[in-house]
Formats: structure tokens, sequence, C-alpha cells
């Protein structure tokens, strides 16, 4: 018989952006932190009316073989001096929905880093388990051009500004 373990977050979690904008700040880690995925290119060339190959030469470079946004010092290039996203309606999915992120999903990790870096997580609106795996799931979803792009129900870019 096997019975699937529940995961450490099977009673939900709590998160509501406070909007500080932390997360769009580089916090020593030595690599890029804004991926983004063919759709996303295609979304924030739109935003800019930009030809996708004139956003990319302006706003991108590449990370590992991956295109990543460019940095402003120690920020991401679209995070303004009030820590707003300048980019807000065509921003990638992964600004999205921090921080449920698959591999954000280690209790370790959440009450450490993710917890360190951002006051949203353990307050306000509590997220339940399905929610919570719709959100990662979406996440990874964004680099399968086979897979269903509809947004989950509920998910933390859905109604808050950074
Ligand atoms: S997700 Fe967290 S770190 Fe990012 S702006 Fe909201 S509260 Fe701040
Ligand atoms: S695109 Fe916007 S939300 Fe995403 S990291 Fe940059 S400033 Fe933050």
């Amino acid at each position: 018989m096997s019975a699937k373990r529940r995961p450490w977050y099977s009673d939900g979690l709590r998160f509501t952006c406070t909007a500080c904008g932390k997360c769009c700040v580089n916090h020593g880690e030595d690599y890029a932190y804004v991926y983004l995925a063919e759709i996303e290119i295609d979304a924030l060339a739109a935003h800019f009316g930009l030809e996708r190959d004139a956003f990319l030469e302006r706003y991108t470079t590449t990370d590992q073989g991956e295109v990543v946004l460019l940095d402003n010092g120690d920020r991401c290039i679209f995070l303004d001096d009030a820590m707003r996203c300048t980019v807000y309606p065509a921003r990638p999915r992964q600004c999205r929905t921090w921080p449920f992120w698959r591999e954000n999903l280690d209790r370790k990790e959440w009450d450490g880093p993710i917890r360190d870096v951002c006051p949203g997580v353990g307050t306000g609106a509590l997220y339940t388990r399905d929610e919570i795996e719709a959100i990662a799931d979406w996440t990874d979803a964004v680099d399968d051009p086979d897979a269903d792009q509809t947004p989950p129900r509920h998910y933390p870019g859905d109604g808050h500004a950074k």
C-alpha cells in the first residue's frame, strides 16, 4: 500500500504582499534572477511597443543560456526608486507567483531565506495546499509551449501591486 505523504504545507500557508519590492532586489546571489520565457519576452516587447529583437537588445542579457533581465545595480532594471514595478501589467510570471515557487516549497527554504526576504510570508491571506501547488505548476508551465497557461484562481499577483 502506498500512502502519499502530506506535505508540510498541507494546512495551507499565509501570504500577503506588502509591496516592499525586496523580492525585486538581488540579495547577494551570484546569478541573474529574473528569467524570461518566450511568451514573457513577447509580452514585454509588446508592452514597450518594441520589436522583439529591440527589446532583447535593450533590456536583457543571457546567463548560462537563459534570457534574463538586466540589473540596475543590485535590482531589476524595471524597479523604480519608489520600489514599484514599472512593467507591472507585463511583468514575468515568476514575479506574479513568488513566493510559491516549487523550489521555495521546502520548509527550510520557506522559514529561512524566503521569510527573511519577504515580509509578506506568514501574514494575511491563506493559500490552500491545492492553490499553492496550482501556483507552483503555473510558474513552471511558462516554459512549456504545450502546457495550459490559464492562471490559477488565486495567486499572489492577482490583486496586489508591487
Ligand atoms: S512579495 Fe514579499 S518581498 Fe516581494 S514586494 Fe511583496 S512583500 Fe515585498
Ligand atoms: S519585472 Fe517588476 S516585479 Fe519583476 S523583478 Fe522586475 S521590478 Fe520586480
